[in-house]
């Protein structure tokens, strides 16, 4: 059989769509890289409005991705996201973060929103350019979302939420986001509330310092008696099973692809440019260069055929884990080897070859690491044995 790593047409008008914003970008991506707090110039993006309504209804989304195909979309699959981002990656990863969009907060709010809870988060993102954030991860806990220790206590009208968050992208300046907490100790007890940290009190935040992708803008986030009302509880009218699954897994199984698509395209970009400013011999380096442009590409298929069996509504959370672990190892392995194999002395004297070398190594950590991915996944091959 032969491997056919092309995508379909709709893929490349996407890719194309995403593309054409390459030049305004990377100098977009420059400011976010001088400093962080410039996220704001991202409101000049020519797809600003797009990012910010990324994935919504018709109803909170009247900027959709109009393709040159004629396409136009407003909730996007797994798979269009995939590429969506795959793109975006290639342009530049900061986007991805620094941009208003409802992330993967707006995951949540799909997932376990009531109408009025929908209507309060969406029609934010549909009335002005607006920033969330997601907590979950804790300073003490890391990749292990089920052993969160930030507690919500009930009291008179709602709860009061107490305890610290880590590594919360956009988390310093966002208008709106979703905070995990556990309502009791058993294991069904986690649950989410949704929150807007200028019309709150009792929290507080800090940005923490990143090396690669500082767009993302990742912070600490501390809670002392926030009180959020009744109504902040998401998913209420669910069956406690379906709470924390409903929000976490739904949106990792929805965000991981992408992340691991976000690398790849990082890495094909690092591919492109040392082609271009002929910082490789890419005649005596041509097998290499054809393996590195293969190998991106199949992890970018593999990644586009697990996530069309979730949009099928298949359970695949293992194999997307494992997908995104597979194309984010790919995608540093690329860039190391194309910096091996680039001219004496170009890693100190190209400003933005050293960029993509450092930010590719941010894709390991966000959604999760290979480690915990692939114990997931051995999990699944005991299942099946
Ligand atoms: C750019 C970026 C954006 C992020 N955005 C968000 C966000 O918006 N919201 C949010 O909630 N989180 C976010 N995160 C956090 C992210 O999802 C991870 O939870 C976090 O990076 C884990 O960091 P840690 O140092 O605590 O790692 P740990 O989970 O402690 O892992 C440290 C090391 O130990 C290994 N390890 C961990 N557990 C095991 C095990 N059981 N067996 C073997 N090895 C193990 C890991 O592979 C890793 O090498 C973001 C992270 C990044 C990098």
């Amino acid at each position: 059989m032969k491997f056919d790593n092309r995508l379909s047409a709709e893929g490349q008008a996407i890719r194309d769509y995403v593309t054409a914003t390459l030049e305004e970008g990377r100098i977009l991506g420059r400011l976010i890289d001088e400093d962080p707090d410039n996220y704001r110039v991202t409101a000049h993006y020519s797809l600003a409005q797009q990012m910010n309504r990324l994935g919504l209804p018709e109803v909170y989304n009247p900027t959709p991705i109009e393709l040159a195909n004629g396409e136009v979309l407003h909730e996007l699959t797994v798979v269009q996201r995939c590429l969506f981002y795959e793109a975006l990656g290639y342009v530049e990863p900061n986007l991805i973060f620094a941009c208003p969009t409802p992330g993967m907060a707006g995951f949540v709010l799909q997932g376990l929103g009531n109408p009025e809870q929908q209507a309060r988060f969406f029609s934010l993102f549909r009335d002005q350019l607006s920033w969330s954030c997601f907590a979950m991860s804790e300073p003490t806990v890391g990749s292990d979302a089920g052993n969160i220790k930030t507690q919500a206590t009930k009291v008179d009208g709602g709860y009061l939420i107490n305890g610290e968050k880590y590594f919360i992208g956009n988390g310093i300046h966002a208008d709106i986001g979703v905070v995990f907490a556990r309502t009791n100790q058993n294991s069904l007890g986690t649950d989410v509330f949704l929150f807007e940290p200028a019309k709150v009190e009792g929290f507080c935040r800090k940005r923490l310092p990143v090396h690669g992708v500082p767009g993302c803008n990742v912070s600490h986030l501390v809670f002392e008696d926030m009180f959020v009302a009744d109504d902040a509880l998401l998913g209420a009218h669910l069956k406690p099973t379906q709470r924390f699954s409903g929000a976490a897994i739904a949106t990792f199984d929805s965000l991981r692809p992408c992340v691991g698509a976000l690398a790849l395209g990082s890495a094909r970009s690092m591919l492109d440019y040392v082609l271009q400013h002929e910082l490789i011999d890419a005649v005596y380096h041509q097998t290499w260069l054809k393996s590195a442009q293969f190998r991106l590409a199949g992890a970018l298929q593999n990644l586009l055929a697990i996530s069309a069996r979730y949009d099928r509504g298949e359970t695949v959370t293992k194999q997307i884990g494992l997908a995104k672990a597979k194309a984010a190892e790919i995608a540093e392995l690329v860039v190391e080897e194309a910096l091996h194999r680039c001219h004496s002395g170009v890693l100190v004297q190209d400003q933005m070859l050293a960029k993509l070398h450092r930010d590719i190594k941010c894709f390991e950590y966000a959604e999760g690491t290979r480690n915990v991915h692939l114990l997931n996944g051995a999990m699944l091959f005991r299942e099946v044995a």
